[in-house]
């Protein structure tokens, strides 16, 4: 990471006991204004001693129940209902989030591919080097609440990822239960590493994200597991007192996933139209019929058929029907048998 500073200024103290709403100014120099600055909204609420979380939603901007359940929780939380401190980035990559697209418009960047950062890269190298050198090393725990975008559409799902440090891994697994998601995975290790999720466990953090729904939209039951996940994990932390915020009483658990590599995933060999023969939740075997890619332009050609590379239940789907080679049309769990 480097170690020259951030130039993104806050204009709230993450110090100061009380709740304070306000701006990360992100510097940003544009044909439309000469000496601007982006005010990426964050909110910190402290109450004395305790633990440090931060919680984030927009790190994909077309991504939308987190940045609902975090815009809703920073009006509804007040100091006296936490111990210790809530940061809290509603809209973490702004530009992306007010456009309703997964990278920022401004520069391109997919935030959740560029930790940890740049202090003087384009504006989403800014962000996520801010959140990775300023804000996580405030912080014992992370939440992230994902979604699958306009693109792809999952099951309603916590996740977090798995790690070599058992003590820490043990620390994740809990927390990913606690959010209370109706399914529950877990990311292989190694793989990806310039997520927040990747950066905050080489800091140490206990990590936690979720996969909600998708397909740009938001329904009234993938709004609920965010908003119920996001104030169970809060109340499992430490943070948020069990009195204002109670768990609710006979929720059943999540079933608990494992993610496995190559296998789990099924792209498109070709572009056309995808006509699946599967649904999300479905359980396949290795070797499986996916569905075939159609040319509409061609149609004396044979379908091409697509078919599962391993066995579990299907998670995520893609969420529009024209596919590109290499497109993403599913990914496979299966059933985690962890014992810490
Ligand atoms: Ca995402």
């Amino acid at each position: 990471m480097s170690t020259r500073p951030s130039r993104i200024s806050a204009e709230v103290d993450f110090e100061r006991d009380g709740k304070q709403v306000g701006y990360l100014r992100l510097p940003h120099s544009s044909n439309i204004s000469a000496y601007g600055w982006l005010g990426i909204p964050v909110a910190v609420v402290r109450n004395g001693r305790g633990p440090s979380v931060l919680c984030m939603a927009g790190n994909h901007g077309d991504e939308y129940e987190g940045q609902l359940a975090l815009t809703k929780f920073i009006r509804a939380v007040e100091p006296a209902h936490i111990r210790g401190r809530l940061i809290i980035l509603p809209a973490a990559n702004l530009p992306a989030a007010m456009a309703g697209t997964r990278v920022s418009p401004i520069d391109d960047g997919n935030l959740n591919r560029r930790y940890p950062g740049d202090p003087d890269g384009p504006p989403t190298d800014m962000i996520a080097h801010y959140i990775a050198s300023v804000l996580l090393p405030m912080c014992a725990a992370v939440v992230d609440l994902h979604s699958g975008g306009n693109t792809l559409h999952y099951l309603p799902s916590a996740l977090t990822r798995e790690e070599p440090d058992a003590a820490r891994f043990a620390r994740s697994m809990a927390a990913l239960a606690a959010f209370g998601a109706p399914h529950a995975y877990v990311n292989p290790p190694g793989g990806e590493s310039r997520t927040l999720l990747a950066v905050a466990q080489d800091l140490g953090l206990t990590v936690v994200g979720t996969e909600l729904g998708g397909s740009g939209a938001v329904t009234p039951h993938t709004l609920a597991v965010a908003e119920y996940g996001l104030r169970a994990v809060l109340r499992h932390f430490e943070v948020l007192d069990p009195q204002v915020y109670p768990a609710e009483a006979g929720r059943p658990p999540s079933r608990i996933l494992y993610v496995r590599g190559d296998q789990h995933f099924v792209y498109a060999p070709s572009a056309g139209l995808f006509e699946p023969c599967f649904t999300l939740g479905d359980e396949v075997e290795a070797g499986q019929l996916a569905g075939h890619v159609h040319q509409i332009d061609d149609p004396a050609r044979a379908a091409q058929p697509v078919h599962f590379g391993g066995a579990g239940m299907v998670i995520c789907r893609r969420a529009p029907a024209p596919v590109q080679r290499g497109d993403c049309i599913a990914h496979l769990a299966e059933d985690y048998d962890y014992r810490s």
